[in-house]
């Protein structure tokens, strides 16, 4: 059996804490796409954990981590996350490397970098992880698979001269940088190589077999629905699908095996980096929502930054829940909204003087503006309470307004970081 668990906007919805949760019940967690661009926080008993690279599985000993062929890998990242969660106590995970997955190199931060450089003002905002540039390559062929590190010294040579020769016309010509040479970045691809040896695999064929023996397979996405190449609000949007159905493609599944598609929509919004955000708020509110947020406020995992904050967006998490096929809701952070008197939701858009309730292409989406109905907030702390019938009633009214409105149950709630703090509804 296969689930997905993915985000409806724009990331950091929760999505690590839900994985890490359900993990508990799962043979094999898999990350299917994206990189170490954005962070996944888990809190268990080991301590508090901010992972880019590695598959949210691997607190539990029993579950072997994929990192999916469709993953822009960062092998640093992916080693020092190994590093820092053992020396931390956490016992050596199994962790699992797609021969197929291919590599961000050093040039591929160092284009990332420069080219925010030069949009100045322009610029998309990017984490300087190196994606896009990744992904630029992956799909011009020049990029480098895992499996071709092991391939013999001259073709790999060979492969290495066909790439500078366009990154090299970039670095000089367009960013007046001194050319890449050939024989350092093989010595970094030989590095490469020996720290993957332990991790490199057929994952195509484990994850084939397992299914085949009925094993119980996660698949974990990175951002949210918003961010898709595609679907997303390009072109401020990441370099890969963040939808289940490129699990598909991404680790290698057939389509009919992901049955459930768990959706996390967290109980207000939040955004990091440029583009649309039609329910965003500004000045003191959004200082307070930001402070309240997440645990301990909302500022990004990877890069520390202050998140730009808004109100639950019903439009775009619809529009987000029916792109990610959601068979259900997880719905987080509710417990972040306890200090309001009213709690504003963005239930519509108006689009040149009319209501719309789709979510339209950037350039009209361009030109909207938020349609906010306002519910009654609950004003008491709803931590510790595990039992639905437990939550204030308002807290239900509010939970019942965004499930009837998106139009997908909500079978989770989360009202707090820490994995015991869940409400099965
Ligand atoms: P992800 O990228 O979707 O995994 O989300 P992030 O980890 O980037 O951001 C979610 C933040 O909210 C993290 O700081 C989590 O520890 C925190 N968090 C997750 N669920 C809850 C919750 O129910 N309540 C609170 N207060 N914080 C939560
Ligand atoms: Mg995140």
């Amino acid at each position: 059996m296969v689930k997905a668990i993915v985000g409806a906007c724009w990331g950091d919805e929760g999505k690590g804490k839900i994985t890490d949760m359900l993990a508990d019940t799962s043979d094999i967690v898999v990350r299917f796409q994206g990189g170490a661009n954005a962070g996944h926080t888990i809190i268990n008993k080991y301590g508090k954990f901010a992972l880019h690279q590695l598959p949210s599985g691997v607190f539990h000993e029993n579950i072997i981590n994929v990192v999916g062929n469709g993953v822009a890998l960062s092998v640093e990242n992916l080693v020092s996350e190994i590093d820092e969660i053992v020396s931390r106590g956490v016992p050596m995970p199994k962790i699992v490397v797609s021969d197929r997955c291919q590599i961000v190199m050093p040039y591929h931060k160092d284009l990332d970098r420069l080219e925010e450089e030069r949009l100045s003002d322009r610029a998309f905002g990017s984490t300087k992880s190196g994606i896009a540039p990744f992904y630029s390559d992956k799909y011009a062929k020049l990029g480098f698979q895992v499996s071709e590190l092991f391939d013999e010294k001259d073709s790999l040579m060979k492969k290495i001269h066909h790439v500078l020769e366009v990154k090299n016309t970039m670095f000089t010509s367009l960013y007046n940088q001194k050319p890449l040479i050939a024989d350092e970045v093989f010595e970094v691809l030989m590095t490469y190589k020996e720290q993957l040896t332990p991790y490199v695999a057929d994952t195509f064929e484990l994850l084939y077999e397992a299914i085949q023996q009925n094993k119980s397979i996660l698949l974990e996405g990175q951002l949210g629905s918003l961010k898709d190449t595609d679907h997303g609000i390009y072109p401020m949007v990441t370099s890969s699908s963040t939808l289940a159905g490129f699990g598909t493609i991404g680790a290698g599944i057939a389509p009919y095996e992901i049955t459930e598609v768990i959706t996390v929509v967290k109980a207000y919004s939040s955004a990091v980096g440029a583009g649309e955000f039609i329910s965003e708020i500004f000045g003191e509110a959004a200082d307070l929502l930001r402070k309240n947020g997440g645990d301990g406020g909302e500022y990004g995992a990877t890069t520390g930054r202050p998140r730009r904050m808004g109100w639950l967006d019903i439009v775009a998490s619809r529009y987000g829940c029916r792109l990610q096929g959601a068979t259900s809701i997880a719905f987080t952070v509710l417990d972040a909204l306890s200090y309001l008197d009213e709690i504003p939701v963005c239930v519509a858009y108006e689009l040149d003087g009319v209501r719309i309730d789709s979510f339209p292409a950037t350039s009209k989406l361009k030109h909207c503006k938020p349609i906010f109905e306002i519910l009654p907030g609950w004003k008491e702390d709803i931590r510790g309470i595990t039992d639905y019938s437990k939550l204030p009633d308002n807290a239900k009214k509010y939970i019942e307004f965004a499930e009837k409105q998106i139009g997908v149950p909500i079978t989770l709630i989360s009202n707090g970081p820490a994995r015991e703090d869940i409400i099965k509804k």
